[in-house]
């Protein structure tokens, strides 16, 4: 089968206050914040990304702050845990930096033979670092974090599931994963093995069902060429009796949506045209930016929407 599905494409997280989730996420992590724009289906409602110097497929962090949300809660048919790939001996500076703003980190544990760290952020929201010499990225910081630590895009994710067969059947027999091992429970999935590809499922068969909310994951998306490749890879599901959506045009990539079995919304995400189509490259994030048919309701759109800012200085 033609390689359709190429690895994640972002993941979107729900939040709480919009200047907390940037500081979190641009000051304290040192990820880009590559646009704000509204979230296209609540316009009073910010969509953050953050990700790379271009926000490149696979390391792209997406979220849509409520401010004064209540938090939900992680349990069953919900992605868990979002992880980052750092550079080898990143982690230790990591624990450090962490623990001096203020953020609980656990200590450097093991997985499939990879030293990683876990914490949460502000809203709770679950987040491992792992380190790896598989990375070959680039990463990006403001300066803030010295290069040779940055975060350098998705590693992975953890999806939480009463079961695992059926989800398996849809990674492996419809979006190019296949089974790279288990270890304590935990089977994990990728298309080549690389980073920002991996998806690891664990079992909780007796689990509590998750709360969707501030803090918890809304959807993952996997990364597909172009919209022929999307066309193709929205037949395969729609053959196989997965409820696809039609065709949305989220301005920088264009989205099909379906739940996989286990419950968690997957969305399949074009790389084309990525986000400098509206924004200078080196002036992405720094403007609201809406879509067409937002325009003639800026006025009261920005009305809405809390004033943000990037504070990297008191993140230095
Ligand atoms: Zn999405």
């Amino acid at each position: 089968m033609k390689s359709l599905i190429k690895g994640i494409h972002h993941i979107t997280a729900i939040a709480g206050n919009p200047q907390k989730n940037i500081d979190f996420y641009s000051g304290i992590l040192g990820l880009r914040l590559v646009k704000k724009t509204i979230n296209f289906d609540a316009p009073d409602v910010y969509h953050f990304y953050f990700g790379d110097e271009a926000g490149s497929p696979g390391t792209i962090f997406t979220t849509f702050p409520f401010d004064g949300a209540r938090k939900g809660t992680k349990g069953t048919g919900e992605l868990t845990y979002t992880a980052f790939s750092v550079p080898l001996n990143a982690l230790d500076y990591w624990i450090e930096r962490l623990s001096k703003f203020d953020v609980t980190v656990s200590t450097k544990l093991d997985r499939f033979g990879e030293k990683y760290i876990r914490f949460e952020d502000h809203d709770g929201m679950g987040i491992e670092l792992i380190a790896t010499n598989k990375d070959n990225r680039k990463g990006w910081t403001y300066g803030q974090v010295p290069q040779e630590h940055a975060i350098l895009g998705f590693y992975g994710a953890t999806l939480n599931l009463k079961a695992k067969d059926l989800t398996e059947k849809l990674l492996t027999e419809f979006m190019n994963y296949r089974f790279l091992g288990e270890e304590n429970g935990r089977y994990r999935y990728g298309t080549e093995g690389k980073p920002g590809d991996v998806i690891d499922i664990v079992v909780d068969s007796q689990g509590r069902q998750g709360i969707q909310s501030a803090g918890t994951v809304h959807h993952i998306a996997f990364r597909t060429d172009n919209d022929d490749t999307q066309k193709e890879i929205q037949q395969v599901l729609l053959d196989n009796g997965y409820h696809v959506t039609e065709v949305k045009d989220r301005n920088y990539f264009k989205s099909i949506y379906f739940r996989e079995p286990g419950g968690v919304l997957f969305e399949v995400a074009t790389d084309e045209p990525g986000f400098a189509i509206d924004e200078d490259m080196d002036k992405l994030g720094e403007l609201i930016k809406l879509p067409e048919w937002a325009e003639p309701n800026r006025d009261k759109i920005e009305s809405k929407l809390a004033k943000v800012e990037l504070k990297l200085k008191d993140y230095a």
